[in-house]
């Protein structure tokens, strides 16, 4: 009796935790068998009930054991007739060898596991059993070799059908993770409360949150469990390395609209729903905070009727003049984003915007455009580019295109800078003198101060962390901001990726792009292609080649590197031509120095690593022969060759790998012969790795999705958004009582923090 004590004081304080009660608390895990569970990221009751199946194994459709053929894989019901154990003397890998002979009212089967000893409790004679595996022939009989087994004493007809297959970890049987998984149903069920709005649920024909679980991990007959998809050991074993633990349920239902189905979908659409409310709450906190109406410019520079004059006479028409001696006009998509920009600005709630435009869509005259006008308001703007060789080509870009602004002033600060150059540029931004300030991380650094920073463009925002953009923003007081991309956000991810900021677009490419030809190939036409190089290069134009390494790779040999390639063609392919190498070990001194010499023309071909950065812009380099090709992905090989086909002569991309890559490479390669638009690259990349790995890091919001697929499930998704975006309207802070365990299950998604400031 004292014994017992202590376990059920455990019992009840485990049990007051509901499903947040620790995994080792649950029956039949314990403290051993939960350390393996936290390997597989389950760490509480809540964690194994969303450690979902990878699929199933149908124990349910039985053949009769005179019905069974040599090479099928089958399911026999029957029982037990005779059991015997043997354990070899050898040295060799057979240690144990368990054999049955079953009946069933047809005929006799046996069935046979090599190393599972284990298995004697179950396999005892006179016991009925659901045996699941390959039908072989041995010794004239009909033998089950290693089945899976299930005890079917307790089972009341059809009852159990499929059994869940999940992942595992060295020393984590599949049965433990099933009892543990049946046992928390059981046991935990009654704290599964239901959070969803009865009028989500109703709407949308969900289960509950409980029934949900059940139907998932334990479905019945007739439940439309996809059990038909293949499973293997390993890939259970695979799924689960360290960090990518729950992965996501990739499964789906044929039958459209089974209970499975219905429950599968739920599960993705609380996470949605969940995710977009705290979108909803972050855009409306943004909103409200106060900002800066930057006042408009008079006339409007957009309107195509106004008249303006070839120079402005003041400050309010800087935006209306760049315009007009631009040697260019806008594209509509273009004076769109320009308009949205001039309307967010004049707003006097904050500008939160994400502007995404392919590379060389014209990213940046638009954001000059915004610019100017929060200067003609009287403020000032800043624009953070990622490296030196970015900031540098804006200044000179800016200052190029802003010389006949009287009274603008732009300035350039990098960490380059000399301490005479930096101390001058310092103070003219802290005087105001300068109403543009071009930089870059030298940006936010402490010992610069705004004199009234308005207006903050974040170039190539990928390239900088969230707290460093906040750290310029906070140089002035609820600056509008602008971040800018040139990896397009696939439609299908940008209300999951984006879902906190205001969206801007280009889409259409300015006229008169060159043509941009791209062609895969292999190192054997090598000779054949540097000829052509160096009949381009006799017309004056130049090349880039880009390596994936820089020095020859001891464990790689077959990747080219920068030192092999610039080798190849100074001595043997162009040794009559101005090769010069570039990589990420040069000082930035000198990748400015060997940018500067290719835009005057004295380097015919550029070596490099992918340090020749998005955005940098030189008309005359028509040329882009990338090595190793198969090294890089989708994304990269766009943008890199990107940094064609900026002029007006065409261009070309040559793709070269080795002659034997894998089909995914091969693929890619297709893919960018095939298509110049960045968007369309976009979604095929993002559908070929998933949207994790197509960005890499999050940096703004939660994308910790365990289930839901934002590419596949997007109609989920967009009600999922529209039903947040309605609560979010109806009850802001989730203070109504039929919403607090909504709030609860956010709080726990998203952490705390969020509520405590009001919405
Ligand atoms: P990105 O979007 O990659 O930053 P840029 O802003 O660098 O592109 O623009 C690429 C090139 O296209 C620049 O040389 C720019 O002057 C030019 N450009 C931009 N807009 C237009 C346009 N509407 N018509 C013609 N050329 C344009
Ligand atoms: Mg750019």
């Amino acid at each position: 009796m004292k014994k017992s004590k202590p376990a059920s004081r455990s019992h009840t304080s485990d049990q007051s935790k509901g499903i947040d009660t620790p995994i080792q608390f649950c029956p039949g895990v314990g403290p051993k068998r939960g350390q393996l569970f936290r390997k597989l990221g389950v760490e509480t009751i809540r964690d194994l009930l969303w450690l979902l199946p990878r699929g199933y194994e149908d124990f349910h459709t039985v053949t009769p054991a005179a019905g069974l053929c040599p090479g099928e894989v089958a399911t026999v019901l029957g029982t037990v007739q005779r059991v015997s154990e043997r354990r070899p003397y050898s040295r060799g890998k057979v240690r144990h060898i368990l054999r049955a002979e079953i009946d069933d009212q047809t005929g006799s089967l046996l069935a046979v596991w090599f190393n599972q000893p284990f298995l004697t409790s179950t396999v005892r004679t006179g016991a009925r059993l659901r045996l699941h595996g390959k039908v072989e022939l041995y010794d004239h009989m009909i033998q089950l070799t290693s089945p899976k087994v299930q005890s079917a004493d307790d089972e009341d007809d059809n009852t159990q059908g499929l059994a869940p297959l999940y992942p595992l970890c060295e020393g984590l049987r599949q049965g433990n993770v099933r009892k543990a998984v049946q046992n928390a149903l059981d046991r935990y069920g009654s704290f599964c409360v239901e959070f969803l709005p009865d009028t989500i649920l109703q709407h949308n024909r969900f289960p509950s949150r409980f029934e949900t679980f059940r139907i998932l991990h334990a479905p019945k007959p007739g439940e439309g469990a996809p059990s038909d998809i293949p499973i293997s050991e390993e890939s259970l074993l695979q799924s689960i390395d360290g960090r990518e633990v729950i992965q996501p349920f990739l499964l789906r239902s044929n039958e459209s609209e089974s209970l499975w189905e219905r429950a599968r979908k739920r599960l993705v659409y609380e996470e949605f729903l969940l995710h977009q409310f705290i979108f909803c709450r972050y855009r409306g906190r943004v909103k409200r905070e106060p900002g800066i109406a930057h006042p408009l410019p008079v006339p409007d520079p957009l309107a195509t009727d106004t008249t303006v004059s070839l120079s402005a006479s003041g400050p309010q028409e800087w935006p209306a003049v760049f315009l007009r001696n631009l040697p260019f006009q806008l594209t509509p998509s273009q004076r769109e984003v320009c308009r949205e920009l001039q309307e967010d600005l004049h707003n006097p709630s904050p500008m939160n915007r994400l502007l995404q435009g392919d590379v060389g869509s014209g990213k940046t005259v638009v954001s000059v455009y915004a610019m100017l006008v929060a200067a003609a308001g009287g403020r000032q703007a800043a624009l953070m580019a990622p490296t030196e060789i970015l900031a540098r080509q804006h200044a000179a870009n800016i200052q190029r295109m802003t010389e006949t602004l009287p009274g603008l002033n732009s300035v350039l600060l990098t960490g380059g800078a000399k301490t005479a150059e930096r101390r001058e540029a310092l103070s003219l931004i802290d005087s105001g003198a300068s109403q543009i300030v071009i930089g870059t991380h030298a940006l936010f650094q402490e010992s610069v101060t705004f004199h009234n920073l308005g207006m903050v463009v974040v170039d190539e925002q990928h390239k900088f962390g969230v707290s460093q953009r906040q750290r310029l923003i906070d140089k002035g007081l609820h600056p509008d901001l602008l971040v800018s991309t040139a990896t397009p956000i696939p439609r299908t991810l940008s209300l999951t990726w984006y879902g906190d900021m205001d969206v801007s677009t280009i889409r259409d490419l300015p006229p008169g792009r060159p043509p941009l030809i791209t062609r895969w190939t292999t190192w054997e036409n090598g000779t054949k292609l540097w000829k052509f190089v160096d009949e381009k290069i006799e017309e004056g134009q130049q090349a880039y080649v880009v390596c994936p390494i820089i020095e020859p790779s001891e464990n790689m040999p077959q990747l080219p590197s920068t030192e092999q390639a610039f080798d190849a063609l100074s001595k043997t392919f162009l040794p009559h031509r101005r090769v010069e190498i570039l990589h990420g070990r040069h000082s930035t001194e000198v990748k400015t120095d060997l940018m500067s010499r290719m835009r005057e023309g004295a380097v015919d071909v550029v070596v490099a690593t992918t340090v020749i950065e998005v955005g940098v812009d030189l008309p005359n380099a028509t040329m882009m022969v990338v090595l190793g090709a198969e090294r890089f992905g989708l994304a990269q090989l766009h943008q890199l060759r990107g940094r064609v086909g900026r002029g007006t002569k065409k261009s070309y991309c040559v793709l070269i790998t080795h002659n034997r890559i894998p089909p995914f490479a091969q693929d890619r390669m297709r893919i960018l012969e095939r298509t110049r638009d960045g968007f369309e690259i976009a979604e095929e990349d993002c559908r070929m790795r998933g949207p994790g790995e197509y960005f890499g890091t999050r940096q703004t919001g939660h994308l910790n999705f365990r289930l839901a697929d934002p590419i596949h499930d997007s109609d989920l998704l967009k009600d999922a958004n529209l039903a947040a975006t309605a609560l979010y309207e109806d009850d802001p802070d989730l203070t109504r009582p039929q919403h607090s365990l909504l709030k609860e299950e956010i709080r726990l998604a998203y952490g705390r923090h969020d509520f405590n400031r009001p919405s």
